[in-house]
């Protein structure tokens, strides 16, 4: 039975969000890593004893990539994320990373694991949908028992739409990218910011496209 917990860890931070099964945890997003410990904290507490098997970025903005760090030293586990979330990390960059927009540096990651379409980890399994539009290394994962799908900045809840002018941003990639996700059907929705929907994800997804197709 798969659990999601939303962690909370710092105002400036994304929904940090943490995924359970048996004995088995995987963290979607850090957040900024600005509050350290209590990141650190919040994922232990959610953890309860089970062990964490993997962190997944959703893209490389700041605010969901900056606690990578922290994570991987406490926690030592694996990091998953696009290609070029891969990259942002590995060259600490200030601009396609928006840590500038923080007034914070991007320290540096080495070793983030490349993934295309399928993660296995422990019981949980996940698909990996590329949705660039927000950032050229946005993904969306759908974990399979549950169906439900983690978006990032694509979309969130109440018609709103990931921002299309930061480095990279594209607004018609944007739009395909939520057609995609449309066509998942998927069961519940997790945005990385504001609230989540555990009952009609379709009809949110439908909202956000609503929102942006005559733009
Ligand atoms: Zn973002």
């Amino acid at each position: 039975m798969v659990e999601i917990l939303e962690l909370h860890p710092g105002m400036m931070d994304c929904n940090v969000l943490l995924v359970l099964d048996g004995d088995m945890g995987v963290l979607i997003d850090p957040g900024t890593g600005m509050n350290r410990e209590k990141l650190l904290g919040a994922v232990g507490a959610g953890l309860n004893g089970r062990s964490l098997g993997g962190l997944i970025l959703t893209h490389e903005h700041f605010d969901h990539v900056g606690g990578t760090g922290a994570i991987v030293e406490e926690f030592g586990c694996p990091v998953y994320g696009s290609a070029e979330t891969a990259q942002v990390l590995k060259d600490g960059d200030p601009m396609r990373s928006g840590a500038f927009l923080f007034g914070s540096d991007m320290d540096p990651v080495e070793g983030v694991n490349v993934i295309d379409d399928n993660l296995e980890i422990g019981p949980l399994g996940f698909n990996i949908i590329h949705t660039p539009g927000h950032s050229p290394g946005s993904i969306s994962i759908l974990e399979r028992s549950s169906r439900a799908l983690f978006c990032g900045d694509l979309v969130f809840c109440d018609g709103g739409v990931g921002r299309w002018d930061l480095p990279g941003g594209h607004l018609p990639t944007l739009k395909g990218s939520i057609r995609r996700i449309l066509d998942l059907n998927p069961g519940s929705l997790y945005p990385g910011h504001g609230r989540s929907e555990t009952g009609d994800a379709r009809a949110q997804i439908e909202s956000s496209y609503l929102t942006i197709r005559h733009l």
